[in-house]
């Protein structure tokens, strides 16, 4: 029988060093969590943790930048060790990186604390969406936060976000990314930026170049994850994502904004807040209605997507990234569907060609269930 999860992610400050041309989380302001609210967070975490008799806690540390409110951290992580001590908790913070220090990365390693972050491709791609509050490009900074991660921990997770701007060079910047030494990929589009029918044709051309890079680089044995290809091979060589596994909003989930507002998911915590995905309040529980509400609209069939074939692979099912595109979290989102008919078709075609030639890290990536834990291994000896 599968651990009782429970995931939390702790918003700890509206404030951030940089200027993401693609951030959704409102104006940078100087709003953090008091030290009551945190206290009173984590209290509601313990009493969700024995209400619900979770066995297994994921906590996320998130902002804005939440190394701006780096003690908090540490102060959240002892005050859950103590008290939650016949649990499995697993940590993890969500950085620019480019406050990171040697120490302070030893530090948050020493709390097992897994890094992740965001770095869109070569300075001519990141510099031109990432900025500081100046104006001025970041690429060098991410990178040198980035270098400091791979130091203490190969298997750092590095997301890259694609825009309308950067659609036609995703393969360089996955290829710059990679040549940095980051083995995990996660790639996302900005989903609420403005796409046209020109972006998604360089897209196309981007991933049909990215097929071949990905098919290169398994035949030159190099092990690594990138998700638009891995979860979509997995889609087709395994099962689809079963509905149990996916992501649960609101329920197996929640989000804590500054204030102590709860909310479904991450990209619900702005510094103006959205009532209308309001969950409730760690002083005063969880409103029951909204979070079914929010739970029924979520998982209820998406009507622009019956009959589609691909309806059991595409990732339409996250109702953050539905509500980034269209304002709704129960209608798929049409920048998902033009992305997913475009790259599945793609990815199929780079798989088919690595299965043909029977290539034994692909057999062994895709089709051996302890893939990526034996990569995870494999890279940290
Ligand atoms: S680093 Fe994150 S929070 Fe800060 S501006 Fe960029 S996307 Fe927004
Ligand atoms: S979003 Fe598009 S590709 Fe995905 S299941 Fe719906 S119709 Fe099919």
């Amino acid at each position: 029988m599968s651990k009782q999860l429970l995931s939390v992610t702790f918003h700890l400050t509206h404030h951030c060093n940089l200027r993401c041309d693609y951030c959704y989380t409102g104006e940078k302001l100087p709003i953090s969590m008091t030290n009551q609210t945190l206290l009173q967070a984590v209290q509601f975490v313990q009493n969700e943790v024995d209400r619900r008799k979770i066995k297994q806690l994921d906590i996320t540390f998130f902002g804005g930048e939440p190394l701006l409110e780096k003690e908090k951290i540490f102060q959240i992580i002892d005050l859950l060790d103590q008290s939650l001590e016949d649990i499995s908790i697993h940590y993890k913070l969500s950085t620019n990186g480019t406050l990171l220090s040697d120490k302070l990365v030893q530090q948050l390693f020493a709390k097992k604390v897994y890094m992740s972050l965001s770095l869109d491709g070569d300075p001519s791609v990141t510099d031109n969406q990432r900025k500081n509050a100046a104006g001025k490009g970041v690429t060098h900074q991410i990178v040198k936060g980035l270098q400091l991660l791979l130091k203490y921990n190969k298997s750092t997770n590095v997301t890259c976000v694609i825009t309308p701007e950067s659609a036609g060079k995703v393969a360089e910047s996955i290829d710059y990314i990679f040549e940095q030494g980051v083995r995990f990929i996660t790639t996302t589009l900005d989903y609420s930026a403005d796409w046209e029918v020109e972006h998604f044709d360089q897209l196309k051309r981007s991933y049909i170049k990215l097929g071949r890079w990905y098919e290169q680089k398994i035949k030159m044995g190099e092990r690594f994850y990138l998700s638009f290809f891995d979860e979509r091979i997995q889609t087709r060589t395994h099962k689809p994502i079963a509905k149990s596994e996916r992501c649960h909003i609101g329920q197996r989930q929640f989000s804590i904004a500054p204030n102590g507002e709860l909310y479904p998911c991450i990209q619900f915590v702005t510094t103006e807040g959205i009532p209308e995905y309001l969950i409730g309040h760690i002083n005063t529980g969880f409103d029951e209605s909204c979070t079914s509400y929010i739970t029924n609209c979520s998982e209820k069939p998406k009507a622009e997507c019956s009959g589609c074939a691909l309806e059991s692979r595409c990732s339409k099912w996250c109702s953050c990234v539905n509500y980034m595109s269209t304002g709704r979290i129960d209608k798929a989102s049409p920048i998902v569907c033009y992305n997913e008919r475009i790259l599945i078709e793609i990815v199929d075609k780079t798989a088919d060609r690595l299965w043909k030639s029977r290539n034994n890290l692909f057999v062994h990536k895709h089709y051996n269930s302890d893939y990526p834990v034996i990569s995870h291994l494999e890279l940290n000896l």
